[in-house]
């Protein structure tokens, strides 16, 4: 027993250790990453929006690649772990407008606040390689990737509807029209829809790499992987005509063709050519189209009958015309034929308008039976199946008939697309001016890349675009005829700026190109890419479909995709478990904590509550918690170094601590490659408390003792690096730990079977303790289940069905009589079987933990074998719960 002075616990000052870690990472440029690397891995966090400081989304984002970037550095990788900033949008232009000053200064602002708090929370970026979206050294390649996809074909201009506010002229954002009443944010005058000519870029063209890729994306979470999926919408299917009295012939897109016969009545959407036409001479029809355009909430059932019929190519039949409003106008080709016996939409809208239902397909005869006796006049039977009602083609199965109708009835395979190109013009001013000039004479023509880039003029307050009304900046010469022209005022999407940063970083300084293509090649894919789920498709999609592009003009060398591994990061909720929100007053902001307790405690408890992509909500106990536990390394650092514990000589203990700090160092690293940071702590706390044990209550080889204090200190430094800095100068180490090495090792084989086996025998002898009331226990006998009880076991996990009988089947077990059936009852119904230690390997487990046991208790231990133990204390063993016997 040892621990000389028990005076004061000794605490460390977290305002004083932080920012002196801090500065000593940048003095030595411990972060700094050459272009060139042997192990290149890159550690990617999506890069914030400028609004102002950080909240604890991004504590928690950025924390999570720090810790993994961290982590992989000690590994002895080269990480390139970088951060920038998303800082064109609109929401600077209202802050601006609001404070009266304009976008680029509030953003700068912004910018400065926001790399203060990062520096704060002790985030090791690579700060050279920092990237600033309106930074005219970063939009100019906007630009010039603008006009060079230009060059190649891949941007296109087409009118698109826009929210137009009349009283402004102006163009609206989205988020720029309120209520449901679509009101301008600025007038409140009525919004109304206009058309615009747009530019975007034909993401299109890539629609099925982006979709077909999707299915070996194994490091994405797969609801992203189905949410781009559903994005890109492909559906195969065919077209045919239909011919419509006095009008001709209609084309429509379907992927049921197979239901053809079924066809009861035809509509087209209210936007459709027919239904214009329509309109002119017929009333009703004009009175719907206009309530399709204005009324938001249409019912689904909702149309109007033409009194026009359609001639059905497949059984010549007239059937009634419709202007329906769940025709969409811009999936298939706006019209369709209805098949309310097997599409629910046509259902519901042929019982609303008293449309006869006709089944053409009935489930197969291997369907199930629920499907079996469906009733198409009360529910559409959607699925596929086989033919009936279709004259010569009764008994086709549903796709047979799909590929012989597309002949039949002169149609064509098609595919469609819910997918539309990447319309990227924006009315407004904070954003990459589109580089491009209208000439009466030549048209459209692109800025020479000399000229680039095209700045932003200054910023003036009007209700309109200020790039509009900055005329001097608006009118110059044609670059291609010298004839007096006009730039483009429109500016980009801001997701523009977020499709290629990423390459931006490898060689931020590059004056020649948007990034060196080779260095990038080495450096890509993204290894680990951590963000919220909010950017799963227009984000996530438009880099994919950028680094596509890249590739294809040889500008990367076989980069088909930019992120390996995504990793979405849950929410922080308040400690009421709602979002943290400004009108709830629940919010918790991170420099706060930081003040309060230090980053270290943020960042372990931002860890522990969580893993990754799972919710969690604040509490004040765990960051109490956290605190706590790393006031007591450092305690347990100090009482070390100041010669507080006694040495003694190497004996079982000692080799026993000596297993448990290889394995813990083991598991931490596991748990780190699979992103479970909070398995990994729990890890390192079992390390700590064991340490504290063997300090306490024995006299620990000194050598033994600081290996498990230098571990623990190299596992938690990625979570918490200013403090463990600290125990490493402390621990006399050498260097920063930042640049020091993690200690490799494995988790030995069925380490954790052995952990959990010590750890449930203590917590059964705290409960025999606690039930019994025994106050001193004098003597604890331990006993591991018999040979037999193993062997039962197995054959009851590999029973099929009868358990009792097939462990009764066993002639050696059956010698067990009684005890043996009893036994294998147990596990009638058991599905789960968790593996256990065979029972020499257990006893001698348990016998090695025997002197946790001793201090824990203050009582004598005595572990027996399968072959030694009294049989009154194996009866009641069984496998993974020992036997035990407590003696007061
Ligand atoms: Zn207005
Ligand atoms: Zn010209």
């Amino acid at each position: 027993m040892s621990s000389t002075d028990a005076t004061e616990e000794a605490r460390f000052d977290h305002a004083e250790i932080e920012p002196k870690w801090q500065r000593a990472w940048v003095e030595q440029d411990v972060f700094r990453i050459e272009d060139e690397v042997d192990d290149p891995a890159y550690v990617l966090a999506m890069f914030p929006y400028t609004s102002g400081s950080l909240h604890m989304g991004h504590a928690r984002n950025y924390t999570i690649t720090d810790a993994f970037a961290r982590f992989e550095s000690l590994r002895g990788n080269d990480v390139l772990h970088p951060m920038g900033w998303d800082s064109f949008g609109l929401p600077a232009e209202n802050a601006a407008e609001q404070r009266d000053t304009n976008p680029r200064e509030w953003t700068m602002q912004c910018i400065e606040q926001m790399r203060d708090e990062l520096v704060k929370m002790g985030f090791g970026y690579d700060w050279d390689r920092e990237v600033t979206t309106c930074d005219p050294e970063y939009f100019r390649w906007n630009q010039w990737l603008f006009t060079t996809l230009y060059e190649e074909g891949l941007v296109n201009r087409d009118a698109r509807e826009v929210n137009w506010c009349p009283d402004c002229a102006t163009v609206l954002a989205d988020e720029q029209v309120e209520g449901e009443e679509e009101l301008c944010w600025r007038c409140d005058s009525h919004v109304e829809q206009r058309e615009l000519d747009q530019w975007m870029f034909t993401i299109t063209d890539y629609a099925d790499e982006l979709l077909d890729t999707l299915d070996e994306m194994d490091g994405w979470p797969n609801n992203v992987r189905e949410m781009q999926r559903n994005w890109i919408g492909r559906q195969d299917g065919a077209t045919t005509t239909f011919d419509v009295e006095d009008y001709g012939a209609v084309e429509i897109f379907t992927t049921r063709l197979d239901t053809i016969y079924g066809a009861t009545f035809f509509a087209v959407s209210p936007g459709h050519d027919l239904a214009s036409e329509l309109a002119e001479e017929n009333d009703e029809v004009a009175a719907y189209v206009h309530r399709a355009e204005h009324e938001e909430d249409l019912p689904e059932t909702s149309g109007v009958y033409t009194g026009l019929s359609a001639e059905n190519p497949a059984t010549g039949e007239e059937i009634p015309v419709y202007v329906a409003d769940y025709v969409l106008e811009d999936v298939g080709a706006g019209a369709l034929y209805a098949v309310p016996a097997h599409d629910d939409r046509d259902h519901a809208f042929a019982r609303e308008h008293d449309i006869p239902i006709v089944q053409v397909v009935e489930p197969a005869p291997d369907a199930d039976a629920d499907a079996a006796d469906i009733d198409v006049q009360e529910q559409a039977y959607a699925e596929d199946g086989v033919l009936i009602n279709s004259d010569a083609f009764d008994g086709l199965t549903s796709s047979e008939a799909r590929e012989r109708f597309v002949e039949e009835f002169d149609g064509e395979n098609r595919t469609e697309y819910r997918l539309r190109d990447w319309l990227i013009s924006r009315q407004r001013y904070w954003g990459t001016p589109i580089p491009m000039i209208e000439c009466p004479d030549c048209g459209y023509v692109p800025v020479p890349d000399e000229e680039l880039p095209v700045e932003l003029p200054e910023f003036i307050h009007t209700t309109g675009n200020p790039l509009d009304a900055a005329d001097e900046w608006k009118h110059v010469d044609c670059p291609t005829c010298g004839t007096e022209a006009t730039r483009e005022t429109d500016t980009m999407d801001t997701f523009v700026d977020s499709s290629w940063y990423f390459l931006r970083f490898v060689s931020p300084e590059e004056t020649e190109r948007p990034f060196d293509g080779e260095q990038a090649s080495d450096w890509m894919p993204v290894d680990r890419y951590v963000g919220g789920i909010e950017h799963a498709v227009m984000h996530l999609l438009y880099a994919r479909f950028f680094t596509k592009v890249l590739d294809d003009l040889d500008m990367l060398d076989g980069v088909r995709e930019p992120f390996t591994n995504l990793v979405n990061q849950g929410m922080v909720l308040g400690e009421d478990g709602h979002k943290m929100s400004k009108s709830r007053g629940n919010g918790v902001s991170p420099i706060h904590i930081i003040e309060e307790y230090g980053a270290d405690t943020a960042r372990l408890f931002i860890m522990e509550a969580a893993q990754p992509h799972k919710d969690f909500a604040w509490s004040a106990e765990g960051v109490e918690s956290a605190h706590q536990f790393l006031q007591n390394v450092y305690d347990l650092v100090s009482t070390f170094e100041r010669g507080g514990v006694e040495a003694g000589e190497v004996g079982a203990v000692d080799e026993y601590v000596a297993e448990e700090i290889e394995a813990t160092a083991g598991t931490v690293t596991e748990e780190f490659e699979e992103f479970r940071f909070n398995h990994a702590i729990q890890a390192v706390r079992e390390l700590v408390s064991l340490l504290r044990q063997y300090g306490n209550h024995t006299d620990p080889d000194p050598e033994t003792y600081q290996r498990g204090l230098v571990t623990v200190t190299k596992l938690l430094s990625p979570v918490t690096p200013h403090l463990t800095e600290e125990l490493w100068e402390m621990l006399a180490e050498e260097g920063l730990l930042a640049e020091a090495d993690w200690p490799e090792a494995s988790r030995p084989e069925r380490y954790e079977i052995g952990n959990r086996l010590v750890e449930n025998t203590r917590e059964d002898i705290r409960d025999i303790i606690d039930v019994a009331g025994i106050d001193d226990p004098a003597r604890i006998e331990i006993a591991v289940a018999p040979a037999w009880k193993h062997r039962a076991r197995e054959l009851a996990r590999d029973a099929d069905g009868d358990v009792v009988g097939t462990v009764m089947g066993d002639e050696q077990l059956r010698q067990h009589g009684e005890a043996a059936a009893a036994f294998a009852k147990e596990f009638i119904g058991q599905e789960h079987f968790d593996e256990q230690l065979p029972p020499a390997e257990a006893a001698e487990t348990l016998d090695r933990a025997t002197w946790l046991i001793e201090q824990e208790f203050g009582a004598e231990v005595v572990v027996y074998g399968p072959k030694n133990a009294p049989e009154s204390l194996a009866s009641k063993a069984t496998p993974g719960r020992p036997g035990i016997n407590i003696e007061e």
